[in-house]
């Protein structure tokens, strides 16, 4: 039963009204999870009912009786509570009361089986005692009070019931009051008031009673009242029954409803449920602020993936361990799922107050976790969002926490980071941008621009650089800042990339074709990381150069140093596989990245690209002729040749190649241009020369 309880129904005890009463539990398509014990007595054995249709229990299957109980069911289930009679065959008439349970939305249904007709009309000279005994199954407890003596008489049953001897028992109403726990007989009071009174037709309410082992024991207490001619009640007889494991599974199923199986803390439901509250109350109250902070693991999955699943398990359990301990008792712990925990701060009286106590919870999270022996350390990005009012809804703020802990996690390891709105303008923009983008690389919206690259020795046009641009439909032409990062992260890259490197190689096989004195003449593409990491990077670049069949040795391809440095264990591989292939290889941004000058023979690699921002301060930075001068010399001492990029002025030509720089593009040659303004470009310079020397200029 247990089990069942997580999957969201179970137990629930008798109840009853009036004569015979039981009740099971169903799940929304009623069959029976759990039956009552008095409907076990009725009609079967417990494990033959569970998993029964419920319908199938009371009448013949297919009966129009039975389809009518199963439609009052699937009524039920649209959480409704509903009452219907109908004649069973195994019941006779009976009464069915179908109520969802309040905290398992439609996912559990209780039902109570009353039977109905003539067996209810009762006999006017002792309706007390033929009621109690009437509601009396094998284990309840019965007693019989004479209002006017205040005098209880129990069954011996009633005194098991609290573990008592009946021979101990007196006659004093204080046995049974004394026991009830004070919380609950202020309520049995006020209910026996209003029955005596006339006001109800039956006394019914639930009780928690003393046990003499000290325990309390959850009681449903009915019963009826025999009234004088003067219609003052002078008797009240009914029974106790045990309704403790009921209001366990009850418990059980509120539990598992609301909470974390494994953490034991309070699930999303249970979260949304609250902050519900919370930001109903920011926008009513006056200056009610509370706070919401998103947590994110670094390392949950590599200790998931290394360690096995019950150290992860152990990992989030100790987690919950220290965010219940780091909090106050009107704020909350919850676990969304995976590693992601969250903290209602309620109340928050300052952006101050929030940020300071995330700066001692990240303290307290990066503590060495011992998980069955093996120490790992860990630490959590933190994104906060202030309820202030400002929201409506709950998915609202823990979408901007959300929002604001991904901010944190790509700042760094172990940092917090406040929300703001700009953080969601930039989360909108990129969402639409990735749904965009992916729509456009297939509607073939991409194109590629060339800028020449121009020998400093020769003066030749020895190549052009394909850079993509994104021909929008209504934005006009886009520049790759605009889509290339958010392409790279999305992993849309990777087709872009290949439609991009199929054009670029027709290009490059078109021009070859057309300008054969124009030897040297190569086609240069970007790529990035995401696409050399494809499994299958390397095969489809053969196939494509085969296709189209370009010489491999003209096609070249960019990666910037970053890429390469960073992740050289991975990169370096594919940077051969390339070689293999034939293809040139150029580091890009070069001096942007981290590499040393000495590592620089560690990669497979035929051009270094010198990144703009030292061309662009050649002459204003002393020492950079300097440093240029010295990649220069490395470079050809490895057999590498260095191009510049960026060259905007006549001056950085001249200093470059003074210092004996192989190459440069920049828009002092020329910009990059669509494919008609590069052949026409091409076209004006018949044998590939510029002739443009620093002097003339
Ligand atoms: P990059 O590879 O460093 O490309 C050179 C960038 O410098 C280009 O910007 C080019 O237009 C610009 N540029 C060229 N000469 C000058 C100059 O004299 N002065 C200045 N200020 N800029 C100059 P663009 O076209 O905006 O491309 C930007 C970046 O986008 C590229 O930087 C490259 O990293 C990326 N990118 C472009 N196309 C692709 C592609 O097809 N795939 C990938 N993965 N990345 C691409
Ligand atoms: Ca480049
Ligand atoms: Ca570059």
């Amino acid at each position: 039963m247990t089990e069942r309880s997580t999957s969201g129904a179970t137990a629930i005890a008798d109840h009853g009204t009036a004569a015979a009463a039981v009740s099971a539990l169903l799940d929304p398509t009623g069959r029976v999870v759990w039956a009552g014990r008095t409907l076990v007595q009725t009609i079967g054995h417990h494990h033959t009912l569970v998993g029964k249709q419920f319908s199938e229990l009371l009448c013949e299957k297919n009966t129009p009786q039975a389809q009518q109980i199963d439609l009052v069911i699937r009524q039920a289930a649209q959480d409704t509570a509903i009452h219907a009679t109908i004649d069973s065959t195994a019941l006779g008439r009976v009464r069915l009361d179908i109520e969802p349970m309040p905290t398992n939305t439609g996912a559990a249904l209780h039902v109570t089986i009353e039977q109905a007709g003539p067996a209810n009309e009762q006999d006017p000279n002792d309706e007390s005692l033929r009621y109690a005994l009437a509601a009396q199954s094998a284990n309840d407890g019965l007693w019989d009070w004479d209002l006017v003596k205040d005098v209880i008489h129990y069954s011996s049953r009633w005194a098991k019931m609290v573990g008592l001897d009946p021979a101990e028992l007196t006659t004093s109403p204080d046995e049974w009051f004394n026991r009830i726990a004070s919380s609950d007989l202020h309520q049995l009071h006020a209910d026996v008031a209003m029955h005596t009174a006339g006001a109800t037709k039956q006394l019914r309410c639930e009780q928690r009673i003393k046990h003499v082992d000290g325990e309390y024991r959850w009681v449903l207490c009915r019963g009826k009242a025999v009234f004088d001619d003067q219609n003052n009640a002078i008797r009240l007889a009914g029974s106790l029954t045990d309704i403790t494991e009921m209001k366990h599974a009850e418990d059980k199923l509120r539990q598992a409803a609301l909470h974390d199986r494994l953490t034991g803390l309070p699930n999303r439901r249970m979260l949304t449920d609250h902050l519900h509250r919370a930001v109903q109350k920011s926008a009513d109250g006056p200056k009610h602020q509370s706070a919401l902070l998103f947590l994110d693991f670094d390392r949950f999955k590599l200790i998931n993936d290394s360690m096995g699943h019950d150290v992860g398990d152990l990992f989030l359990i100790t987690i919950a361990k220290r965010l219940r301990e780091s909090i106050r008792k009107t704020d909350m712990a919850a676990r969304l799922g995976g590693d992601e925990f969250v903290i209602h701060l309620d109340p928050a009286e300052s952006l101050k107050e929030v940020t300071d106590f995330a700066t001692a919870l990240q303290e307290t999270l990066s503590a060495p976790y011992n998980l069955d022996g093996r120490h790992v350390t860990s630490s959590a990005s933190i994104g906060i969002a202030m309820c202030d009012g400002a929201y409506e809804k709950p998915e609202d703020l823990l979408r901007n926490a959300d929002t604001a802990m991904y901010h944190a996690k790509t700042t760094g390891k172990a940092k917090h980071v406040v929300f703001d709105q700009e953080m969601h303008n930039a989360a909108v923009r990129r969402l639409e941008m990735e749904t965009a983008l992916t729509k456009a690389v297939d509607a073939r919206q991409f194109v590629l621009h060339y800028q020449p690259i121009i020998n400093l020795h020769s003066r030749q046009i020895e190549g052009f650089e394909a850079l993509a641009r994104w021909q929008h439909p209504e934005h006009g032409l886009l520049e790759p800042e605009d889509f290339i990062p958010v392409a790279e992260e999305t992993g849309a890259i990777v087709s872009l990339g290949w439609q991009l490197a199929e054009m670029a190689a027709e290009q490059l096989k078109t021009w070859r074709d057309e300008y054969p004195h124009l030897t040297e003449l190569t086609v240069c593409m970007n790529v990035a990381r995401r696409q050399l990491v494809m499994p299958d990077w390397s095969s489809n670049l053969r196939e494509l150069i085969e296709r189209i069949q370009i010489d491999p040795a003209m096609f070249q391809f960019e990666i910037t140093e970053t890429t390469i440095v960073s992740d050289a264990d991975v990169i370096t591989p594919v940077l051969q596989q390339m070689r293999d292939i034939g293809v040139k290889l150029g580091m890009d941004d070069f001096g942007t990245g981290q590499s040393s000058l000495s590592c620089l023979d560690d990669f497979p690699i035929d051009v270094l690209k010198i990144d703009r921002a030292f061309v662009h301060n050649i002459d204003r930075e002393r020492s950079f002729p300097a440093i240029i001068n010295a990649i220069v010399g490395l470079a050809h001492n490895l057999g590498m040749k260095v191009v510049a990029e960026g060259v905007e002025m006549n001056e950085q030509v001249a200093l470059l190649q003074a210092l004996d720089c192989d190459a440069c593009q920049g828009y002092f040659f020329a910009r990059p241009m669509s494919p008609e303004e590069t052949t026409q470009f091409l076209n004006e310079h018949p044998d590939g020369v510029l002739y443009i020397t620093p002097a003339e200029a």
